[in-house]
């Protein structure tokens, strides 16, 4: 992998479902020697091992096998991001327009799905002489467009129009001509009978093409950047950095943060905890050496985080905003929305230093709320030293956002030193060796 913006782009234009992003990087990492693991098999590991694990085709833990399990040093991030989804019985066919029903998926910015080429994507179970099984399908055409109301009908558009998404959000298949249609595109797009399709689960997704600009090129814009560009550079120093011999390694990715991660696939989930506590059973390691090195693992949960606004500055904490191309950026919540406290926070700024690497600081404006993560979620139940880190970008949650291109390079750099450094934990203290 070449961490760069380009190669970002290519990724994210290949990943328009946490579907399609999981078995991309199920893919990258199977072209560097990684194999999979089933969670529904019992597991035997030997140290030297590159291995991963998916689930519900969604969510994915990669690790290494060291020699000695001492502890844990975990990235984490997210591969779903806010879209529409279709509902089960979609189609909406009146005498001149097929139109479909769908729902919102996490807290998009509805207005900025309007008006733009928009195409389906997400996986459906087929029934084949052998049972059910799992398609991926990407219609991978601009399909369906969701239309504005002319601004003659609506004068308030630009006043703070209140969008319904069961009224101003059905998405234009085709004409009256259409009825039947899409089950049919759907159903050939993956090569069987639509009676063969049983169930599914089907997304929007936004067909602009990513885009590199700026006046130095310094900046870039495609969908699902929160949190794809944290998943793909957190692969890539993973992939890059070296194995040490007394402690795991673990990349992993989660589903449904963007609706709150409460799902067997979500960071509130058994998954991350089974993984490591298997990793340690296959190793020999009793109960309670494997909640030691739990206790001793580190945790980097990587989610975007928001660049000051170019035209709202006003919005943001005087001394704590971040820039984009500014770096790693380690967030702080005193209610702990962020996990980052001043031990696991010193720690990441000596990994930045180590990879030379900048990093910033980020707060809210106390009298804003802000977002969530999945770090404090994760720690619910696998809990260790964790700090919550991301890229600065703008527009979040928006169906087109912006981040920095030097940024891409940074993130991976950092999490490569992160997954390399020699960190000793001793009961509540903590020395970093190297
Ligand atoms: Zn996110």
């Amino acid at each position: 992998m070449n961490p760069n913006a380009r190669e970002f782009l290519n990724f994210a234009a290949q990943s328009p479902t946490a579907f399609h992003a999981v078995a991309k990087l199920a893919e990258l990492l199977e072209e560097a020697g990684y194999t999979p693991l089933s969670e529904a098999e019992a597991w035997q590991l030997k140290a030297g091992d590159k291995r991963y694990v998916t689930r519900n085709g969604s969510a994915l833990i990669a690790f290494r096998v060291p020699e000695k399990l001492e502890s844990f040093r975990i990235a984490a991030a997210h591969a779903d991001s806010p879209t529409l989804k279709l509902k089960e019985l979609a189609e909406d066919a009146g005498q001149h327009y097929v139109r479909l029903n769908v729902e919102k998926y996490g807290g998009l910015i509805l207005s900025t799905w309007l008006d733009r080429p928009l195409s389906i994507a997400g996986r459906v179970i087929i029934r084949d002489l052998n049972g059910l099984r799992v398609k991926l399908v990407d219609l991978n055409r601009d399909a369906v467009l969701i239309p504005n109301v002319p601004i003659h009908f609506n004068r308030q558009v630009n006043d703070g129009y209140k969008f319904n998404p069961q009224v101003d959000m059905l998405p234009l298949y085709g004409d009256g001509a259409a009825k039947g249609r899409l089950n049919q595109e759907i159903a050939e797009t993956v090569g069987v009978s639509a009676q063969q399709i049983l169930g599914s689960d089907l997304f929007l997704y936004d067909r602009t093409p990513g885009s590199i600009w700026g006046a130095e090129n310094e900046f870039f814009s495609c969908g699902r950047i929160d949190d794809l560009e944290c998943a793909w550079t957190a692969l890539a120093g993973f992939l890059a950095s070296e194995s040490a011999p007394d402690f795991m390694p673990v990349y992993s990715v989660f589903d449904n943060e963007e609706v709150g991660s409460t799902s067997k696939q979500g960071a509130d989930s058994t998954f991350l905890g089974d993984v490591l506590t298997r990793s340690g059973e296959a190793f020999g390691l009793s109960t309670g050496e494997i909640r030691a090195a739990i206790a001793s693992g580190f945790m980097a949960s990587a989610d975007n985080a928001h660049a000051l606004h170019p035209n709202h500055p006003e919005l943001y904490d005087a001394q704590n905003r971040v820039y984009m191309n500014g770096g790693v950026v380690i967030k702080h919540s005193a209610n702990q929305k962020y996990t980052t406290d001043g031990v696991s926070s010193a720690l990441f700024t000596k990994v930045c230093d180590a990879a030379q690497v900048p990093c910033q600081h980020f707060a809210n404006r106390s009298d804003i709320l802000g977002g969530g993560t999945l770090g404090n979620i994760s720690n619910s139940h696998v809990s260790m030293n964790t700090v919550d880190i991301g890229l600065a970008q703008l527009a979040m949650h928006s169906s087109y956002e912006t981040a920095g291109t030097k940024d891409v390079g940074y993130m991976a750099e950092a999490l490569k030193a992160f997954y390399g450094m020699k960190i000793r934990m001793t009961g509540d203290g903590m020395f970093i060796l190297d």
